[in-house]
Protein backbone atom coordinates (compact mmCIF):
# COMPACT_ATOMS: atom_id res chain seq x y z
CA UNK A 1 0.00 0.00 0.00
CA UNK A 2 1.25 3.62 -0.88
CA UNK A 3 0.19 6.43 1.62
CA UNK A 4 0.26 9.77 0.28
CA UNK A 5 0.59 12.50 2.77
CA UNK A 6 -0.68 16.18 1.28
CA UNK A 7 0.36 19.01 3.73
CA UNK A 8 -2.23 21.79 2.87
CA UNK A 9 -2.18 25.59 4.31
CA UNK A 10 -4.79 27.47 2.41
CA UNK A 11 -5.10 25.65 -1.12
CA UNK A 12 -8.79 25.16 -1.34
CA UNK A 13 -8.25 25.86 -5.20
CA UNK A 14 -5.93 23.32 -5.47
CA UNK A 15 -6.74 20.25 -3.27
CA UNK A 16 -9.60 18.25 -5.23
CA UNK A 17 -7.83 18.86 -8.44
CA UNK A 18 -4.52 17.45 -6.75
CA UNK A 19 -7.02 14.37 -6.04
CA UNK A 20 -7.79 13.65 -9.29
CA UNK A 21 -4.21 14.05 -10.67
CA UNK A 22 -3.29 11.39 -7.49
CA UNK A 23 -5.44 9.00 -8.75
CA UNK A 24 -4.72 9.02 -12.65
CA UNK A 25 -1.02 8.49 -11.74
CA UNK A 26 -1.47 5.84 -8.87
CA UNK A 27 -4.44 3.86 -10.46
CA UNK A 28 -2.60 2.31 -13.42
CA UNK A 29 -0.15 1.09 -10.52
CA UNK A 30 -2.63 -1.22 -10.05
CA UNK A 31 -1.49 -1.06 -6.21
CA UNK A 32 -3.73 0.13 -2.88
CA UNK A 33 -3.53 3.37 -2.37
CA UNK A 34 -4.61 6.20 0.18
CA UNK A 35 -4.30 9.86 0.65
CA UNK A 36 -4.19 11.98 4.23
CA UNK A 37 -4.03 14.95 3.95
CA UNK A 38 -3.23 17.47 6.56
CA UNK A 39 -5.15 20.60 6.98
CA UNK A 40 -2.48 23.11 8.28
CA UNK A 41 -4.72 25.45 10.08
CA UNK A 42 -6.09 26.56 7.18
CA UNK A 43 -8.25 29.72 7.43
CA UNK A 44 -10.02 29.56 3.96
CA UNK A 45 -12.35 27.10 2.87
CA UNK A 46 -9.61 24.18 2.37
CA UNK A 47 -11.38 21.83 4.66
CA UNK A 48 -14.84 21.86 3.42
CA UNK A 49 -13.38 21.37 0.56
CA UNK A 50 -11.38 18.30 2.33
CA UNK A 51 -14.52 17.26 3.48
CA UNK A 52 -16.16 17.03 0.44
CA UNK A 53 -13.20 15.25 -0.94
CA UNK A 54 -13.06 12.65 2.01
CA UNK A 55 -16.93 11.99 1.34
CA UNK A 56 -16.96 11.39 -1.92
CA UNK A 57 -13.86 9.19 -2.52
CA UNK A 58 -12.94 6.27 0.12
CA UNK A 59 -9.38 6.85 -0.04
CA UNK A 60 -9.00 10.10 1.70
CA UNK A 61 -8.11 10.71 5.10
CA UNK A 62 -8.23 14.23 6.47
CA UNK A 63 -6.32 15.31 9.64
CA UNK A 64 -6.87 18.87 11.12
CA UNK A 65 -4.45 20.28 13.30
CA UNK A 66 -5.48 23.16 15.74
CA UNK A 67 -3.87 25.62 14.37
CA UNK A 68 -0.83 26.77 11.48
CA UNK A 69 1.65 24.63 13.31
CA UNK A 70 4.22 24.98 9.81
CA UNK A 71 5.02 22.26 6.83
CA UNK A 72 7.22 19.71 9.51
CA UNK A 73 4.68 19.50 12.01
CA UNK A 74 1.83 18.81 9.36
CA UNK A 75 4.19 16.30 7.53
CA UNK A 76 4.88 14.48 10.88
CA UNK A 77 1.31 14.41 11.92
CA UNK A 78 0.41 12.79 8.37
CA UNK A 79 3.42 10.25 8.65
CA UNK A 80 1.55 9.40 11.91
CA UNK A 81 -1.77 8.13 10.06
CA UNK A 82 -0.11 6.63 7.37
CA UNK A 83 -0.68 3.02 6.69
CA UNK A 84 1.38 2.40 3.96
CA UNK A 85 4.73 0.46 3.40
CA UNK A 86 5.65 3.24 0.71
CA UNK A 87 4.99 6.96 1.82
CA UNK A 88 4.92 9.57 -0.85
CA UNK A 89 4.73 13.35 0.15
CA UNK A 90 3.86 16.31 -2.31
CA UNK A 91 2.90 19.14 -1.91
CA UNK A 92 -0.63 20.45 -2.13
CA UNK A 93 -0.17 23.92 -3.99
CA UNK A 94 -0.20 21.52 -7.78
CA UNK A 95 3.65 22.74 -8.45
CA UNK A 96 4.84 19.15 -7.53
CA UNK A 97 3.56 16.91 -10.58
CA UNK A 98 2.33 13.51 -9.32
CA UNK A 99 2.95 12.03 -12.50
CA UNK A 100 6.16 11.57 -11.67
CA UNK A 101 5.25 9.11 -8.68
CA UNK A 102 5.49 6.32 -10.35
CA UNK A 103 9.10 6.85 -11.72
CA UNK A 104 10.15 7.93 -7.81
CA UNK A 105 8.49 4.51 -6.45
CA UNK A 106 10.20 2.67 -9.21
CA UNK A 107 13.45 4.40 -8.29
CA UNK A 108 12.63 3.40 -4.42
CA UNK A 109 12.67 -0.16 -5.80
CA UNK A 110 15.84 -0.27 -6.63
CA UNK A 111 17.31 -0.10 -3.22
CA UNK A 112 16.94 2.92 -1.95
CA UNK A 113 15.29 3.95 1.33
CA UNK A 114 14.09 7.39 0.35
CA UNK A 115 13.93 8.95 -3.46
CA UNK A 116 14.37 12.67 -3.03
CA UNK A 117 12.66 15.06 -6.17
CA UNK A 118 15.17 17.56 -8.00
CA UNK A 119 13.48 20.28 -9.80
CA UNK A 120 15.65 20.72 -12.70
CA UNK A 121 13.66 23.21 -14.12
CA UNK A 122 11.96 25.06 -11.10
CA UNK A 123 9.36 27.31 -11.65
CA UNK A 124 10.21 29.97 -8.98
CA UNK A 125 11.17 33.51 -8.94
CA UNK A 126 14.76 33.88 -9.34
CA UNK A 127 15.73 34.92 -5.78
CA UNK A 128 14.26 31.77 -4.42
CA UNK A 129 16.05 29.46 -6.81
CA UNK A 130 19.39 31.92 -6.25
CA UNK A 131 18.82 31.14 -2.19
CA UNK A 132 17.77 27.72 -2.30
CA UNK A 133 20.89 26.71 -4.48
CA UNK A 134 23.22 28.08 -1.53
CA UNK A 135 21.25 26.40 0.80
CA UNK A 136 21.67 23.51 -0.72
CA UNK A 137 25.59 24.02 -0.81
CA UNK A 138 25.78 24.83 2.30
CA UNK A 139 23.89 21.78 3.93
CA UNK A 140 25.60 19.38 1.42
CA UNK A 141 28.95 21.05 2.98
CA UNK A 142 28.05 20.75 6.71
CA UNK A 143 26.08 17.33 6.86
CA UNK A 144 27.79 15.51 3.98
CA UNK A 145 24.57 15.15 2.03
CA UNK A 146 24.61 16.68 -1.28
CA UNK A 147 21.85 16.31 -2.93
CA UNK A 148 20.87 19.15 -5.61
CA UNK A 149 17.03 19.81 -4.23
CA UNK A 150 17.06 18.92 -0.05
CA UNK A 151 13.77 20.49 0.36
CA UNK A 152 11.55 19.46 -2.75
CA UNK A 153 8.29 18.68 -1.47
CA UNK A 154 7.81 15.12 -3.57
CA UNK A 155 9.54 12.46 -2.10
CA UNK A 156 9.05 9.01 -1.98
CA UNK A 157 10.17 6.58 1.46
CA UNK A 158 10.31 3.81 2.86
CA UNK A 159 7.83 3.85 5.81
CA UNK A 160 10.50 2.84 8.26
CA UNK A 161 12.32 6.12 7.20
CA UNK A 162 9.41 8.30 8.27
CA UNK A 163 8.63 6.43 11.34
CA UNK A 164 11.18 7.47 13.19
CA UNK A 165 11.35 11.06 11.76
CA UNK A 166 10.82 13.48 14.78
CA UNK A 167 10.03 16.94 13.03
CA UNK A 168 9.78 20.36 14.05
CA UNK A 169 10.27 23.84 13.66
CA UNK A 170 12.00 24.23 9.85
CA UNK A 171 13.50 20.57 10.06
CA UNK A 172 11.64 18.89 7.37
CA UNK A 173 14.05 20.88 5.13
CA UNK A 174 16.86 18.10 6.36
CA UNK A 175 14.71 15.21 6.32
CA UNK A 176 17.42 13.61 3.72
CA UNK A 177 19.96 14.98 6.10
CA UNK A 178 18.41 13.50 9.27
CA UNK A 179 17.34 9.48 7.17
CA UNK A 180 20.87 9.26 6.07
CA UNK A 181 22.65 9.90 9.36
CA UNK A 182 20.43 6.92 10.47
CA UNK A 183 21.96 5.15 7.78
CA UNK A 184 19.21 4.72 5.10
CA UNK A 185 19.96 4.70 1.48
CA UNK A 186 19.60 8.10 -0.60
CA UNK A 187 18.61 8.49 -4.37
CA UNK A 188 17.68 11.68 -6.01
CA UNK A 189 15.42 11.73 -9.59
CA UNK A 190 14.55 15.13 -11.57
CA UNK A 191 11.49 15.91 -11.74
CA UNK A 192 8.94 18.23 -13.21
CA UNK A 193 7.93 21.64 -11.51
CA UNK A 194 4.80 23.80 -12.34
CA UNK A 195 4.24 27.02 -11.83
CA UNK A 196 2.05 28.51 -8.61
CA UNK A 197 -1.43 29.09 -10.39
CA UNK A 198 -3.66 29.13 -6.92
CA UNK A 199 -3.07 30.61 -3.43
CA UNK A 200 0.37 32.18 -2.65
CA UNK A 201 3.98 30.60 -1.21
CA UNK A 202 4.69 31.35 2.30
CA UNK A 203 8.45 31.50 1.90
CA UNK A 204 10.19 34.30 2.83
CA UNK A 205 14.36 34.70 3.22
CA UNK A 206 13.96 34.42 6.94
CA UNK A 207 13.05 31.39 6.44
CA UNK A 208 16.60 30.12 4.86
CA UNK A 209 18.13 32.01 8.08
CA UNK A 210 16.59 30.15 10.48
CA UNK A 211 17.02 27.03 8.44
CA UNK A 212 20.43 27.71 8.99
CA UNK A 213 20.23 27.56 12.75
CA UNK A 214 18.51 24.15 12.53
CA UNK A 215 21.05 23.07 10.17
CA UNK A 216 23.35 23.24 12.91
CA UNK A 217 20.94 21.65 15.38
CA UNK A 218 20.69 19.01 12.60
CA UNK A 219 24.46 18.40 12.38
CA UNK A 220 25.14 18.37 15.37
CA UNK A 221 22.83 15.83 16.65
CA UNK A 222 23.59 13.69 13.70
CA UNK A 223 27.27 13.57 14.61
CA UNK A 224 27.74 14.42 18.28
CA UNK A 225 24.74 13.21 20.16
CA UNK A 226 25.71 10.10 21.44
CA UNK A 227 29.26 11.27 21.72
CA UNK A 228 29.32 14.76 22.96
CA UNK A 229 32.40 14.86 24.61
CA UNK A 230 34.31 14.13 20.93
CA UNK A 231 33.19 17.69 20.30
CA UNK A 232 33.65 19.30 22.92
CA UNK A 233 36.13 17.73 25.02
CA UNK A 234 38.56 17.83 21.77
CA UNK A 235 38.09 21.59 21.05
CA UNK A 236 38.73 22.06 25.10
CA UNK A 237 41.67 19.76 24.77
CA UNK A 238 43.08 21.73 21.07
CA UNK A 239 42.43 25.48 23.06
CA UNK A 240 43.80 24.38 26.37
CA UNK A 241 46.75 22.65 24.89
CA UNK A 242 47.84 26.10 23.26
CA UNK A 243 46.93 27.65 26.49
CA UNK A 244 49.31 25.47 28.34
CA UNK A 245 51.96 26.02 25.64
CA UNK A 246 52.17 29.78 25.84
CA UNK A 247 51.73 29.39 29.74
CA UNK A 248 55.01 27.19 29.70
CA UNK A 249 56.54 29.50 27.10
CA UNK A 250 55.79 32.43 29.51
CA UNK A 251 57.42 30.43 32.50
CA UNK A 252 60.47 29.89 30.95
CA UNK A 253 60.72 33.42 29.50
CA UNK A 254 60.25 34.24 33.72
CA UNK A 255 62.65 31.94 34.84
CA UNK A 256 65.70 33.57 32.54
CA UNK A 257 65.11 36.48 34.18
CA UNK A 258 62.69 38.58 32.09
CA UNK A 259 59.71 40.51 32.97
CA UNK A 260 56.20 39.26 31.76
CA UNK A 261 53.39 40.75 34.25
CA UNK A 262 52.52 43.62 31.12
CA UNK A 263 52.20 41.18 28.01
CA UNK A 264 49.45 40.61 26.61
CA UNK A 265 50.50 37.01 25.51
CA UNK A 266 49.62 35.79 29.44
CA UNK A 267 46.15 37.21 28.75
CA UNK A 268 45.49 34.93 25.96
CA UNK A 269 47.13 32.15 27.40
CA UNK A 270 45.00 32.52 31.18
CA UNK A 271 41.69 32.44 28.93
CA UNK A 272 42.61 30.04 26.57
CA UNK A 273 43.20 27.39 29.74
CA UNK A 274 40.22 28.38 31.18
CA UNK A 275 37.94 28.21 28.26
CA UNK A 276 39.34 25.10 27.31
CA UNK A 277 38.51 23.44 30.50
CA UNK A 278 35.01 25.09 30.25
CA UNK A 279 34.73 23.14 26.84
CA UNK A 280 35.71 19.94 28.23
CA UNK A 281 33.48 19.44 31.29
CA UNK A 282 30.39 20.82 29.28
CA UNK A 283 31.38 17.75 27.07
CA UNK A 284 31.63 15.57 30.14
CA UNK A 285 27.88 16.75 31.65
CA UNK A 286 26.91 16.47 27.81
CA UNK A 287 28.42 12.54 28.12
CA UNK A 288 26.34 12.53 31.53
CA UNK A 289 23.40 13.58 29.79
CA UNK A 290 23.80 11.35 27.25
CA UNK A 291 24.48 8.05 28.76
CA UNK A 292 21.71 8.83 31.04
CA UNK A 293 19.18 9.23 28.38
CA UNK A 294 20.34 6.10 26.55
CA UNK A 295 20.07 4.20 29.19
CA UNK A 296 16.65 5.14 29.93
CA UNK A 297 15.41 5.23 25.67
CA UNK A 298 17.78 1.83 25.53
CA UNK A 299 15.58 -0.97 25.04
CA UNK A 300 12.62 1.08 24.18
CA UNK A 301 13.91 2.21 20.52
CA UNK A 302 17.26 2.20 20.00
CA UNK A 303 18.15 -1.42 18.80
CA UNK A 304 15.55 -1.86 16.01
CA UNK A 305 16.16 1.65 14.76
CA UNK A 306 19.58 0.70 13.79
CA UNK A 307 18.83 -3.01 12.44
CA UNK A 308 18.80 -2.82 8.38
CA UNK A 309 17.58 -6.27 8.16
CA UNK A 310 18.28 -9.95 10.12
CA UNK A 311 18.77 -12.77 8.56
CA UNK A 312 17.94 -16.27 11.13
N1 LIG B 1 2.32 24.35 3.97
C1 LIG B 1 1.86 23.88 5.19
N2 LIG B 1 2.01 24.67 6.30
C2 LIG B 1 2.61 25.90 6.23
C3 LIG B 1 3.11 26.35 4.98
C4 LIG B 1 2.95 25.54 3.88
O1 LIG B 1 1.32 22.79 5.28
O2 LIG B 1 2.71 26.56 7.27
C5 LIG B 1 2.14 23.50 2.77
C6 LIG B 1 1.58 24.25 1.58
O3 LIG B 1 0.16 24.23 1.58
C7 LIG B 1 2.13 23.46 0.42
C8 LIG B 1 3.49 23.00 0.94
O4 LIG B 1 3.41 23.07 2.36
O5 LIG B 1 1.35 22.31 0.16
C9 LIG B 1 4.61 23.89 0.42
O6 LIG B 1 4.35 25.22 0.78
P1 LIG B 1 4.68 26.47 -0.18
O7 LIG B 1 4.18 26.20 -1.55
O8 LIG B 1 4.20 27.70 0.54
O9 LIG B 1 6.25 26.45 -0.15
P2 LIG B 1 7.19 26.56 -1.43
O10 LIG B 1 6.75 25.54 -2.43
O11 LIG B 1 6.98 27.97 -1.92
O12 LIG B 1 8.53 26.29 -0.84
MG1 LIG C 1 5.07 25.55 -3.55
Amino acid sequence: MISVVVPVHNEERSVALLYDELRSALEPLEMQWETIFVDDGSTDGTFAALTRLHSSTDNVRVVRLRRNFGKAAALRAGFDQARGETVVTIDGDLQDDPAEIPRLLAKLEEGFDLVSGWKTRRRDPLTRRVLSRIFNRVTGAFSGVHLHDMNCGLKAYRAEVVHGLRLYGELHRFIPVLAHYRGFRIAELPVNHRPREHGRSRYGVERYLRGFLDLLTVSFIGRYRHRPLHLFGGLGLILGAFGTAILVYLTVLKILGNAIGHRPLLLLGVLLVVIGMQFFSLGLISEMITSHHEERAGERDRAELLVDEVLS
